[in-house]
């Protein structure tokens, strides 16, 4: 495995090259431990299909760190991503900003298990990984309404994502959604989602992972009133009933 190191960190670096955006040495050597962490715990926990190196490059930490180069992000920020799963977007994110808060939350104990060890392990501060569901965490007091910024990927159709998410959100929070090309159709779903919860579509953006195929597009919405308590409604029943 050591001997492939220097060909990860080559292919990583010419990624991060091309999506334009500020690096270290540290970071490089970060994601590395970081994948090779992943693979190993992932023989245990089966988190992921993807397991070889260039398509981890591409598929999750390339994919998790195109919205830095969209986005301009000023001042200490209090983030959370919603199933995380094996840390997809908000671990790698964390990594790149540093000096902000994460809060992970994935309703898998094995994913968060391997989140905790691989926080101790990379000795990072201001992370935090909880085992729980989206739903039962926004109706406590310290976690409702407490976020600038959450962001999610792969976890549910948006109008399901927004009772989900747009609760964790301060007012004039904004919740970043990683998208494939059906999100045209899911925006047209969520009209009822958006006014139910009070928020609005910011931006559609089309997004450019380097070296890979797929089609990803980033939703960004903003939260511009406060959501009424009974939101979200119990765990399950966003999904069983969509607003
Ligand atoms: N975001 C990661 C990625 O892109 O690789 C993981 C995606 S995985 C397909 C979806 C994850 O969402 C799973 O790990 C699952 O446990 C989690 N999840 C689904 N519904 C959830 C909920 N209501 N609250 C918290 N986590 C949830």
């Amino acid at each position: 495995m050591k001997s492939n190191k220097n060909d990860f960190i080559e292919k990583l670096e010419s990624g991060i090259k091309d999506l334009n955006i500020s690096y270290s040495r540290e970071q490089l050597e970060q994601l590395w431990e970081y994948y090779l962490f992943f693979r190993e715990e992932n023989k245990k926990y089966n988190m992921s299909t993807i397991t070889e190196p260039e398509p981890v490059i591409k598929k999750h930490f390339l994919d998790s760190l195109v919205i830095l180069k969209q986005l301009n992000f000023k001042g200490r920020k209090r983030w959370l991503d919603i199933g995380t799963g094996a840390g997809f977007p908000g671990m790698v994110l964390k990594l790149f900003l540093p000096g902000d808060s994460f809060y992970l939350l994935d309703s898998s104990a094995k994913k968060v298990n391997f989140l905790n060890q691989l926080i101790y392990k990379l000795n990072l501060k201001g992370i935090d990984a909880t085992h729980g569901r989206a739903e039962d965490l926004a109706q406590i007091k310290e976690w409702r309404a407490s976020f600038d910024y959450v962001c999610s990927r792969a976890v549910a159709p948006l109008n399901i994502l927004l009772e989900y998410a747009v609760p964790f959100l301060k007012i004039g929070g904004l919740a970043y959604f990683y998208k494939g090309p059906e999100y045209k159709s899911e925006i047209e779903e969520s009209q009822n989602s958006l006014d139910v919860l009070g928020a609005e579509i910011k931006e559609q953006i089309t997004l450019d992972v380097p070296g890979l195929e797929a089609d990803r597009y980033l939703i960004i919405v903003e939260k511009k009133s406060e959501t009424a308590e009974k939101y979200p409604r119990r765990a399950g029943i966003p999904k069983k009933r969509p607003l």
